[in-house]
């Protein structure tokens, strides 16, 4: 029988592995190289990311997606210009800041989210969303996901143009991403969340809506009459509540 040779890689890692090693994360601290954390970390690494959404986010960070530009300089390709607004040489940042597809898409989102705060470049975005989104509020995480869900499909898009896959227009595609994130929120509502009473309202807090309505208890020596009543005309049937 022959005997196996074990590549380069394979023969330096196993040694790390010993019958007393039970845990995956030993052995991951173990052959990993250990490196100072970045500060955009928790811009895409957060509770209740959605790891798609968060691996084309980091590659975009690292500006170690295919972009046009990247494979012009490898000599892969020779066509520079932009397939969203075909006016601009492709690149990272000119896909996901400067490009007039990308802009619209993400100061509709800002609007959705009542945020109107506009950044002139791609690493003050960065700077900003690392300064800002902290920490595991709703709102924050709302954010965060919203902002990888922007970096995802403006790559999706364009690589279905590419591809020759069809195209949507930026109102499209955000009808599209909100409705994605909406799923996925409702998911975590059904899922993940101890308090669901209390999640739905921070909910309706971040949409900037009304919390519920609470009956007040009137003063002592008042009495307090609450009347209502409801018609359904496809039956004709009628209720009337009174509350004292
Ligand atoms: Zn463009």
């Amino acid at each position: 029988m022959s005997k196996l040779t074990l590549p380069l890689a394979r023969r330096e890692t196993l040694p790390n592995v010993t019958a007393d090693t039970t845990k995956t994360k030993e052995i991951w601290d173990n052959i990993r190289l250990h490196r100072d954390k970045v500060s955009w970390h928790k811009v895409i690494w957060f509770p209740l990311h959605i790891p798609k959404l968060s691996i084309i986010s980091w590659m975009a960070i690292l500006d170690h997606l295919p972009t046009r530009d990247r494979l012009i300089r490898m000599r892969i390709i020779t066509d520079s210009l932009c397939i969203l607004c075909n006016e601009d040489p492709e690149s990272r940042n000119h896909l996901f800041v400067d490009c007039i597809y990308a802009t619209s898409l993400w100061n509709s989102i800002m609007n959705l989210s009542s945020m109107r705060y506009t950044h002139r470049s791609w690493e003050s975005r960065i700077e900003w969303a690392t300064q800002t989104w902290k920490g595991k509020s709703l709102l924050s995480i709302i954010l965060r996901i919203a902002w990888t869900a922007f970096i995802y499909f403006i790559w999706e898009e364009r690589n279905r143009r590419l591809f020759n896959r069809g195209s949507r227009t930026a109102d499209q595609l955000l009808t599209y991403e909100a409705l994605q994130s909406a799923g996925y929120l409702a998911r975590l509502f059904l899922n993940t969340v101890d308090n669901p009473l209390q999640w739905l309202e921070e909910c309706l807090l971040v949409l900037g809506l009304e919390r519920f309505a609470t009956l007040k208890p009137p003063s002592v020596g008042v009495v307090k009459l609450n009347f209502d009543g409801s018609l359904d005309p496809t039956t004709g049937s009628t209720t009337v509540g009174i509350i004292a």
